[in-house]
């Protein structure tokens, strides 16, 4: 049974999808206005681990995650570097979609941009001023926060204290401090759409509402996002969409904590981050997902170079197995009676995983299974395949569909067959050197030129002849 700590809630709850057969979640992707940083892929690779688990549990999800593409932050990068925002946005999104394919983050189902989805922004803000909820200063609509009962549901405070506490955009045409733009009328050098309130565009918190009703219904099982977009943003999305429903809009409310770098938020107004791709030339996907895993995704995490160098070294023990078992699968044919008990590692995991995604129990888990598989192989030279099979299969389902800490179709090189090319390597550069004492320099450079070909490169030095293998795309 799959528990959910639910911020709508503020207590952890049974997980009953609105519809058995498919599970709807949204998450709150990024704006495009830069690479983004790894804060950023905290909430991407968490909802990921999620939805991958959701999927473990026999479940299909539908998994939205939107890209805000029109946006203060876009349309100032496109006047600093004299692009339009169209061309900002685009690059961005392009880049975007390169970091988490590295980072091993499943394709959305569906991506929807905002700047795709005008005609459903405007009709969802007719509605909200049919009813009441919105109104109009000068071609500037605003949501009308008093008018919605259950404003401050979500993060657990009433108006008042909502009022004291914000840090709320100020303007004067506003009813309350509170009340937030659905559409902001057009400025000199903006990307403006046409409306019945005059050239515009939308307010950040509409494109959510609009979007994920339009592709998961007016009522979905999960929405997600960081910590930072309880109060303002989601509580605004509940308000839009509840106020023109009359229904609950998403069931369970999933907020991801701050990585933080010296107890502060990584954000790119700080100025304290790092982009995913700088973290990606040290430390491979699976390096950062299993950094992520060992904390529980609503707690905060410290960024830094020991934590990262420590699941570094983690992952290492997870591969060494597989490499280990690589070399076994070739020699072994043998049937054997010899039994290895999966069934605490998969009800370890299950459990960890049911308890509202306890990730670093989960890896733990597997921890403990390299282990005890390490331990069987020490003892045991020759295992079945169907053994080998198993122990593959456990860490298949667990540590690559799951966590996504392995991927274990990547082509690995077992330990043989890395030994056995340095060798040969070794004994071609011992020839050359031998062709070379002899003159016979037609030998040394067809070695040379040869191994060139094979993306081998030697370099000669005083000390010697070292080689390089350089990737081959
Ligand atoms: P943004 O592009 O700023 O709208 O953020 C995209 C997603 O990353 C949102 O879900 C944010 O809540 C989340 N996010 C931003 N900074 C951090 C951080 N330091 N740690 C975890 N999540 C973050
Ligand atoms: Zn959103």
């Amino acid at each position: 049974m799959l528990n959910i700590y639910n911020t709508l809630k503020r207590k952890k709850e049974e997980f009953v999808p609105l519809d058995k057969s498919n599970v709807k979640m949204y998450v709150c992707g990024p704006t495009v206005y830069d690479y983004f940083h790894l804060g950023n892929a905290r909430s991407f690779i968490m909802s990921d681990i999620i939805r991958r688990y959701i999927e473990y549990k026999g479940y299909d999800v539908t998994f939205v995650m939107n890209l805000t593409d029109v946006d203060d932050r876009i349309i100032n990068k496109a006047n600093a570097e004299g692009k339009t925002s169209d061309e900002i946005a685009e690059f961005y999104s392009k880049a975007f979609f390169e970091d988490i394919d590295k980072l091993r983050v499943k394709r959305a189902s569906v991506n929807p941009k905002a700047t795709a989805h005008m005609s459903e922004i405007i009709a969802l803000i007719s509605k909200l001023e049919e009813k009441g909820f919105a109104y109009n200063v000068e071609g500037n609509v605003f949501y009308d926060v008093v008018k919605f009962k259950g404003y401050g549901k979500l993060s657990g405070k009433n108006i008042l204290d909502l009022e004291s506490g914000a840090r709320v955009e100020i303007n004067e045409s506003k009813k309350n401090p509170l009340d937030f733009s659905l559409w902001k009328r057009a400025k000199t050098g903006e990307p403006y759409w046409e409306s019945p309130w005059g050239n515009g565009r939308p307010g950040w918190h509409i494109e959510c509402s609009a979007m994920s009703c339009k592709h998961l219904g007016e009522s979905f099982d999960i929405h997600a996002g960081g910590n930072d977009l309880i109060f303002p943003h989601h509580e605004n999305e509940i308000a839009q969409s509840e106020a023109v429903t009359g229904k609950p809009f998403a069931k369970y409310w999933m907020h991801f904590g701050f990585l933080n770098i010296d107890n502060e938020k990584m954000s790119k107004s700080l100025g304290n981050f790092f982009t995913t791709r700088e973290v990606l030339k040290n430390y491979s996907a699976g390096v950062i997902r299993l950094f992520f895993s060992q904390t529980h995704y609503a707690g905060p995490l410290n960024y830094s170079d020991s934590l990262l160098d420590a699941s570094k070294k983690g992952l290492e023990k997870v591969e060494n197995l597989i490499y280990r078992i690589n070399d076994l699968n070739k020699n072994s044919n043998s049937t054997n009676n010899i039994v290895f008990d999966f069934a605490p590692f998969y009800k370890g995991f299950e459990e960890a995983m049911d308890d509202d995604f306890n990730t670093s129990k989960a890896s733990a888990v597997i921890f403990d299974f390299v282990k005890e598989a390490n331990r069987l192989l020490d003892i045991n030279s020759n295992i079945s395949n169907d053994l080998v099979e198993q122990l593959k299969g456990f860490l298949e389902k667990t540590a690559q569909d799951v966590l996504g800490i392995i991927d274990l179709n990547q082509k690995v090189e077992t330990h043989s067959n890395k030994v056995l090319e340095e060798k040969l390597i070794k004994l071609l550069i011992d020839l050359r050197i031998q062709a070379k004492k002899e003159k016979n320099f037609a030998l040394s450079d067809k070695i040379r030129d040869e191994l060139k070909e094979l993306s081998i490169t030697l370099q000669d030095s005083k000390d010697g002849t070292t080689y390089k293998i350089s990737e081959v795309h």
